[in-house]
């Protein structure tokens, strides 16, 4: 019996400031067979982002149509916004034999371990958590208490690594993206459990 072709499913996390959006970029420009899931949000578009590359921007009530329709993998509350993976385009993009990137939070992860057991967890680290604060504070200057609150944060979404089938060390950037770009080709060459052959 043949089977068609289906893409993988990689879920990449990491604390925020880990540097997940270069990494995922540079992956993506080097392996075009890569589909990165558009999430929706509820948070207000930055100034930088196109809507529908970054995020589809939708306001509350969308949000909440899209949960009711069952339109969504997963979804989960961060930093006070509504964040969720579209069903539709992950298993659109599998069924056309694309593999394809989730960048989701840690919740948003546990969640499609239960629906998706057959996805791949990949979780992005700091080299340390003071290069996370100092990579953080680059970014631009932020209130002394949200710092502590994010690194807080991020000290909880830390401990859940373990959990994560990889874990990469975000040292550089390029070296990070090669090294799910490997984990995705090892993947992919893994031999999956396969029905019993009728004799
Ligand atoms: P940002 O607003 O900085 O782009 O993302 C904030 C956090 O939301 C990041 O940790 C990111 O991984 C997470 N995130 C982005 N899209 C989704 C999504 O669809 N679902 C979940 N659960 N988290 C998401």
């Amino acid at each position: 019996m043949s089977q068609e072709p289906t893409g993988l499913l990689f879920v990449i996390s990491g604390p925020g400031g880990v540097g997940k959006d270069t990494v995922i970029e540079k992956l993506l420009q080097a392996n075009p067979n890569l589909h990165y899931s558009v999430s929706f949000t509820t948070r207000p578009k930055r100034d930088y982002e196109v809507d529908g590359k970054h995020y589809t921007f939708v306001d509350e009530e969308r949000f909440r149509n899209l949960i009711a329709r069952g339109e969504l993998l997963e979804h989960a509350t961060v930093n006070g916004y509504l964040y969720g993976t579209s069903r539709t385009r992950v298993e659109k993009a599998q069924k056309q034999g694309q593999d394809v990137i989730l960048k989701i939070d840690v919740q948003g992860a546990e969640t499609v371990r239960k629906k998706r057991p057959d996805a791949i967890f990949i979780f992005i680290q700091p080299p340390s958590m003071e290069e996370l604060m100092k990579r953080r504070r680059k970014r631009g200057a932020e209130p002394p208490e949200v710092m502590r609150e994010r690194q807080k944060l991020a000290e909880r979404e830390m401990s859940f690594a373990s959990f994560y089938d990889y874990v990469v060390v975000n040292e550089n950037a390029d070296q990070a993206a090669r090294d799910i770009a490997a984990i995705i080709e090892a993947e992919k060459r893994r031999r999956r459990v396969q029905p019993e052959p009728t004799p």
